[in-house]
């Protein structure tokens, strides 16, 4: 018999990345559904804060409108990107301004993504920096895993603004 597909929110991709790429050692964090313009996704350390400033949350952003044409493994990587520069502020130095450094290039690399400079591609550091998903790292084989139990993300999920435009066209 074959088997359904099984989709899971943004919080479990999280979890799921969490335990598989970083030994569960980074706390719950905010995943929300941010369009700001261009940039696909950022971190915010301490983003949210308890009204008697007992707890923070940290928050990371991704941008729906970019995903509408990303394939589900594009989205984790950034999710997984994410989780490197929180991971980074946990437990290592985190350049000033989300600047990625090479401890951040060596923690990626771990997980298995290779970073490259937007603008200079030959470093793997600097202020805009993506990712290219390593064929034979970690993060591609968590991904075949779960392309092998037929995870996928749910992307019904998303902020209103995000559908209006597609909503239009159809007009
Ligand atoms: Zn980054």
């Amino acid at each position: 018999m074959a088997t359904a597909d099984k989709y899971i929110t943004f919080e479990a991709a999280y979890q799921f990345l969490n335990k598989r790429l970083f030994d569960n050692k980074l706390e719950a964090c905010v995943i929300t559904l941010n369009c700001d313009g261009v940039r696909k996704a950022f971190f915010v350390k301490n983003s949210f804060k308890a009204q008697d400033g007992s707890e923070t949350r940290d928050e990371i952003a991704l941008n729906p409108d970019i995903f509408a044409s990303c394939t589900d493994v594009e989205i984790l990587s950034t999710l997984a990107h994410e989780m490197v520069h929180k991971w980074q502020y946990d437990y290592g130095k985190p350049g000033k301004n989300a600047y990625h450094n090479k401890e951040w290039a060596k923690a990626m690399k771990r997980i298995g993504l290779k970073p490259f400079n937007i603008v200079k591609p030959d470093r793997e550091t600097g202020p805009a920096c993506a990712h290219v998903i390593m064929e034979d790292g970690l993060f591609a084989q968590v991904c075949q895993e779960l392309a092998a139990k037929k995870i996928k993300l749910d992307r019904q999920l998303q902020k209103p603004s995000a559908n209006k435009k597609r909503k239009d066209k159809r007009k």
